[in-house]
């Protein structure tokens, strides 16, 4: 490993880091769809590389549709079955049997302190148009 000397540049380089796994997901969905799904894996490692590397997690939508253990990109019918069992999706990979299971209640542990769904909230913004909330980019 080199010298770390740009620290400084981490957001930067995260946001860039997020715009690339951004471009690589739809790489790997186009490839997949193809039925090119080794150029899909290699989309989908290279875009967990810069992920880990930056720091930057995944969306969890992209989690949905990449199999964790062999990095395929799992498309519904195709190279995945994806099942809804009441409060969980359960998405099974056909390449390598591997199992995800999905809660959908899950809350956003995550999150940092923030960013709950609104759930149940307030409905002080459902009128007036758009609510002006501002999501960290
Ligand atoms: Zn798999």
């Amino acid at each position: 490993m080199g010298k770390h000397q740009r620290i400084r540049r981490k957001k930067e380089a995260r946001s860039i880091a997020r715009e690339r796994i951004a471009i690589l997901y739809s790489l790997a969905e186009e490839a997949a769809l193809q039925g090119e799904e080794t150029r899909a894996k290699r989309y989908i490692s290279l875009l967990r590389k810069i992920g880990m590397r930056y720091n930057v997690s995944i969306p969890k939508k992209h989690k949905v549709t990449t199999c964790r253990r062999c990095n395929a990109f799992l498309i519904s019918g195709k190279t995945a079955k994806i099942r809804l069992d009441k409060k969980k999706l359960i998405v099974e990979c056909l390449g390598c049997g591997y199992v995800r299971r999905f809660p959908y209640t899950e809350r956003t542990k995550t999150d940092r302190g923030r960013g709950v769904d609104g759930r149940g909230g307030s409905r002080a913004n459902e009128e007036g148009g758009k609510s002006s909330d501002q999501r960290g980019n």
